[in-house]
């Protein structure tokens, strides 16, 4: 239908005296009433007694009845932003935290303990299907049974969506227990989980990954900073039979560097609060117990529950990691404090040395002692830098003394890489303990970080934002695109719905000639950084690319603004290269591989620096290493299906009860939420494959169209085959049937093309 159409469509539903809502600036709707109907506009009276001329197209009919009974969004009429804000509003105030916008879950943080809403009851009845009110555990449910009736692609994935705190985490966390739960039977119990092994240890690993990986942000007091994609792996007969779990971009400056009123990862808390708890050498005690770190900035915030140090060692055991591996664990986590401890003085121009003071002296002295290293390399390894002509770590020869900045970052650079080693150490230890020797189908369940916007953005969340644009182009492409596609080829009436594309985006992100193109190039072409020039070529992208422009004003450095389809972001050029580059000093690594602690030389390995992987192979770029994880979990959701959880933050204070309009309106803006929701009205909601229709409910066709066919042929070639064929003949007669009449409507099991 055109614009001028849907306008007077509209004016014809308006009536004066009509309680309506105007669209006025900023996304907020004001409620109003009509007190005369024009050609174009309205003259509208707001609360406030003030009369106003509005445009037509800004004026929306409010819904009549009660919407905290419309459950799914779908149900509301009038459809628009207005309407879905409104419901999902009282909604939430009525305590009504999930609601249905088509094949999504719209999930608005509680803010409050609502323990009555995740028990053995609720997960029971969900299971049994006695309860239709939308829930997080009918997701579960939609997703189990998809998996166990074989339906669709059988491999299922549920992808968790939404900006910092608005509940990923949580939900993706009730999944879990959820899925683990009903696929265990006779073992089901919420508050006390006492089921099989594998459940128990799957459970377990998500406390620990969550102890080494959260923190307190401004945002979250539980802020998982890495992403996470865990695939709970199944028999044919939908048992639980392991799990595996891959992790993304762990926000590894956390361990050295926190912003204001944030904290370090919560497990560093966690020692420091526990230590007469952990199985650590009295010796080491007693100068944890004494010494003041750093790097562990007191939280300002409330302690969350998550800083227990018993319930992670608890979790450690569980999942089978022997005491001697959790004291190894403790002991480079008790090594990271003390490094961030060494401070540095200049002695002349481009040299420094270690400080001279007592605190300095003891973090050298227990670092090289918690890593098993000798001092003197340690100090070494921070001050001298060596020149390796010809590349190759094996030839070095030369040794240059380092500034104090340098030696700084040394130190630092240090002390993070301990800590993602360490990281991924306990991934791997976790998957050897929970992973399936073999299984059939999975489900896969993705927390990942929501789009970020700060004053100042760098490479960090050039990550985040493209992982976000990825997910948003999968959803757009699959259920936007495709689904329109799809019908327009099967001859579905069906009038075409405008959606914000993203694509063009991406091509500015990873395409051919760009962002992410130039930032490789200045690491593979070695090029010393310069800001200035790399911010011009980039930017001199902007005549090919309508997503980019030049940065904000304010900012001093040279930066450039991508337009995601979730809002404006600047980011600043300065150290994009470096941290692309992600260099680390092959002394360093060179020094930890030959650590007489075998646990801690073992966690290098096989770490491949710039100069050991030698010359034809080059070390990926963090952007490149990033892309090609990212293009495995796409691969991977494209194997199955793909249910999707977006998860809203009410307000930005974490309140109970508080729904800020606005703020709650930009999320459903960025996510699409009122385009998907006017797609979801229009399609069908079951999709299946022509055969796997056949394959659920052919018998009953088979029986209801010709009973005595149906039984000789299940007798003949088994009932599998039985409900392949015969009713296949007969769908099909009556699909042709139906093709002939124009008056028709489509039938709701299209056949898909894929
Ligand atoms: P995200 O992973 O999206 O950053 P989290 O899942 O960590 O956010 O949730 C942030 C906080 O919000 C939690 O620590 C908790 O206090 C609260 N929260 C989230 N989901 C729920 C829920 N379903 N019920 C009650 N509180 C919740
Ligand atoms: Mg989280």
């Amino acid at each position: 239908m055109s614009n001028e159409q849907n306008q007077v469509k509209k004016l014809h539903m308006l009536t004066p005296g009509d309680p309506v809502w105007i669209l006025d600036q900023d996304l907020i709707w004001r409620d109003v009433i009509i007190m005369s109907i024009q050609k174009h506009h309205c003259i509208v009276k707001s609360q406030d007694g003030m009369y106003r001329e509005v445009p037509v197209e800004n004026v929306f009919l409010q819904p009549e009845g009660d919407l905290t009974s419309v459950n799914n969004l779908t149900r509301l009429t009038p459809l628009h932003q207005a309407s879905v804000l409104s419901c999902l509003e009282q909604r939430y105030i009525a305590g009504h935290y999930y609601t249905r916008a088509g094949n999504s879950l719209l999930a608005v943080n509680p803010f409050c303990d609502c323990q009555y809403l995740y028990n053995t009851d609720k997960v029971e009845s969900y299971h049994q299907q006695s309860e239709v009110e939308p829930h997080i555990y009918q997701v579960g449910e939609e997703a189990y049974r998809c998996l166990v009736g074989q339906l669709g692609k059988v491999n299922q994935s549920i992808v968790v969506s939404g900006e910092s705190g608005a509940g990923k985490t949580v939900s993706a966390r009730h999944l879990v227990q959820y899925i683990t739960l009903v696929s265990s039977p006779g073992t089901i119990s919420c508050e006390d989980f006492k089921g099989e092994e594998i459940e128990r240890r799957i459970l377990q690993s998500n406390l620990i990954l969550e102890a080494f990986g959260n923190s307190v942000t401004q945002r979250n007091d539980n802020s998982s900073r890495f992403g996470k994609y865990i695939h709970l792996q199944f028999s044919r007969h939908g048992q639980l039979q392991g799990a595996n779990i891959l992790t993304y971009l762990l926000e590894k400056t956390r361990v050295v560097h926190q912003g204001p009123r944030e904290c370090n990862f919560h497990i560093f808390y966690q020692l420091l609060q526990g230590i007469d708890d952990w199985p650590v050498p009295s010796a080491i005690s007693k100068e944890l117990k004494n010494a003041n770190f750093k790097i562990t900035p007191p939280a300002t915030g409330p302690v969350h529950e998550n800083r227990h140090l018993g319930q992670t060692l608890k979790a450690m055991t569980e999942i089978g990691l022997p005491v001697d591996f959790q004291q190894n664990i403790f002991q480079v986590l008790s090594a990271i404090l003390f490094l961030g401890n060494i401070e540095f003085c200049p002695l002349e121009d481009e040299i420094c040395k270690l400080l001279e003071d007592e605190v300095t002296e003891m973090a050298m002295r227990v670092t090289a002692d918690l890593l098993s290293v000798e001092t003197s390399d340690l100090e070494q390894m921070f001050l001298y830098r060596s020149i390796q002509p010809g590349g190759h770590a094996r030839h070095s020869v030369f040794v240059k003394p380092v500034p104090q900045s340098e030696a700084q970052s040394r130190r630092d650079c240090l002390a993070t890489l301990l800590y993602t080693r360490l990281f991924d150490w306990l991934v791997s230890f976790i998957n050897t303990q929970i992973q399936a020797s073999s299984y059939d189908y999975t489900i896969g369940l993705l927390d990942i970080y929501g789009f970020e916007s700060f004053h100042i953005n760098s490479l960090e969340q050039l990550c985040i934002n493209y992982a976000n644009e990825k997910l948003q182009q999968y959803f757009v492409r699959h259920f936007l695109k495709d689904l329109q596609r799809e019908y327009e080829e099967e001859c579905v009436e069906w009038s075409h719905i405008n959606y914000t594309d993203n694509q063009p985006c991406l091509d500015l992100l990873e395409g051919q000639a760009s962002v992410f193109g130039l930032l490789n190039e200045e690491v593979y072409l070695n090029r010393k950084s310069d800001s200035e020039r790399l911010g011009e070529r980039i930017l001199s992208l902007v005549a090919t690319h309508k997503c980019l422009s030049k940065g904000r004003q304010n900012i001093s450095e040279p930066s450039f603004t991508v337009r995601h389809y979730a809002g404006d972001v600047t980011y600043s050029v300065e150290g994009l290269v470096t941290k692309n580059k992600d260099n680390i000093p092959v002394e360093l690594v060179t020094m930890l591989q030959n650590s007489t602690n075998p646990f801690v030389s073992g966690l290098f390995k096989d770490y491949q620096t710039e100069e050991n992987s030698g010359m034809t192979k080059k070390k990926k770029t963090v952007l490149a290493k990033f892309k090609s994880s990212l293009d495995y979990l796409l691969a991977s959701l494209n194997t199955s299906d793909v249910h999707y959880i977006r998860c809203i933050k009410p307000n930005p204070l974490k309140q109970a009860a508080v729904f800020d309009r606005q703020y709650v309106m930009r999320q459903l803006v960025a996510n699409g939420i009122t385009e998907a929701v006017e797609i979801s009205i229009h399609s069908f909601p079951v999709r299946l494959l022509y055969s796997d229709f056949l394959k659920r409910y052919g018998l009953v066709i088979c029986h209801h169209q010709d009973p005595k066919l149906a039984e000789k042929h299940v007798g003949e070639c088994g009932q599998d085959q039985a409900m392949l064929f015969d009713p296949l003949d007969m769908l099909y007669k009556k699909q042709l049937d139906m093709s002939s009449d124009p008056h028709r409507t489509p039938t709701p099991h299209k056949r898909r093309r894929r």
